[in-house]
């Protein structure tokens, strides 16, 4: 599926179980849809649109595309250091608040998971696809069975080391993992825990007697946005919303993968404010 010479794209009406089951067989179509559980998180990605996952297939899985970036002292770091530019800019950050409704007065930016904006725009309208998955995240005493990457081609599930690729994020003789498993339709979420635990076994051997920290987290309708056979991300919510509204984040119309829906509409959505900041400077000024 990968080797040079495989098509780019794939139709956006057809799941993607069809159109690569008529390509490549049945059962490579469905180690294809399960390897791909790390970016969709659900347990069907076969039932997706195939444009959709083919995309997904070819950014995680073809050679020649680019995909993956490590950050060294992981994501917080660019995180804060993000928050330390902007205090320096003037931006006053407030966290820890919840917001039950828009501020008024200007522009706003909505960054909220799909369901939290549906409630502060009032908007029903705003929901779209997306994945339902537990997690794990697991430090260990590290050993020399420990594994980089595992991926799960009979479920979804994944499997990947942190601290292998920089050990600056975990104490010395300590190996950090996460790890997930898509929940199936109709399962329970224990009997989908229990399956990431034998997944666990499997990847990180002795784990419950190395164990030295972990938590665990089920997400919801909050993996992202998935798109069914018919849609492509530009039918998913709109980033303006009108009267100076917008919406950011990894379930809106915005092109990429992941974290990078996320980013590419924060920026759309931010071109938007200013722009509307400056029509109403504009119009002040005529009306004087
Ligand atoms: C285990 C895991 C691993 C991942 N790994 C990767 C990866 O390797 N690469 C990648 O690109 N992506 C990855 N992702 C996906 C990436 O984390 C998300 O796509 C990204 O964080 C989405 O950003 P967001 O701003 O849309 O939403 P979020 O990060 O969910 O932020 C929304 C924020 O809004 C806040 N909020 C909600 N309601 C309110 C309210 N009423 N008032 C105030 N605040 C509110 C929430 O508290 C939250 O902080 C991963 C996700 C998971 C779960």
């Amino acid at each position: 599926m990968v080797l040079p010479g495989r098509p780019r794209t794939a139709p956006v009406d057809e799941t993607f179980h069809d159109w690569a089951s008529r390509r490549y067989g049945e059962g490579t179509a469905r180690a294809a849809a399960n390897a791909l559980g790390v970016v969709t998180y659900d347990a069907g990605t076969g039932r997706l649109s195939a444009a959709f996952v083919w995309e997904l297939f070819r950014r995680v899985y073809a050679p020649t595309v680019p995909t993956v970036r490590w950050v060294a002292g992981g994501w917080q770091g660019v995180v804060d250091r993000m928050e330390a530019r902007a205090r320096d800019l003037g931006v006053r950050i407030r966290t820890g608040a919840r917001l039950t409704g828009l501020p008024g007065g200007g522009p706003v930016i909505v960054a909220t998971e799909l369901s939290s904006a549906r409630r502060l725009l009032g908007d029903e309208s705003l929901r779209w696809e997306s994945g339902h998955c537990v997690m794990r995240d697991l430090a260990v005493r590290s050993d020399r069975r420990d594994r980089l990457v595992a991926v799960d081609l009979d479920a979804g599930g994944f499997h990947e080391s942190y601290s292998m690729q920089d050990a600056s994020i975990a104490p010395r003789g300590e190996s950090l993992f996460q790890l997930d498993m898509p929940v199936r339709a109709g399962e329970s979420t224990g009997a989908a825990r229990e399956r990431l635990d034998a997944f666990t076994d499997l990847t990180v051997p002795g784990w419950r007697e190395r164990t030295t920290w972990q938590r665990t987290a089920t997400a919801k309708g909050r993996t992202g946005a998935l798109d069914l056979p018919g849609a492509t991300w530009r039918d998913r919510p709109a980033i303006d919303r009108g009267d100076g509204v917008f919406l950011a984040g990894d379930m809106v119309a915005a092109p990429g993968m992941r974290g990078e829906i996320a980013i590419f509409s924060g920026i759309r959505a931010a071109e938007g404010a200013v722009r509307a900041v400056r029509a109403a400077r504009a119009a002040r000024s005529g009306a004087a």
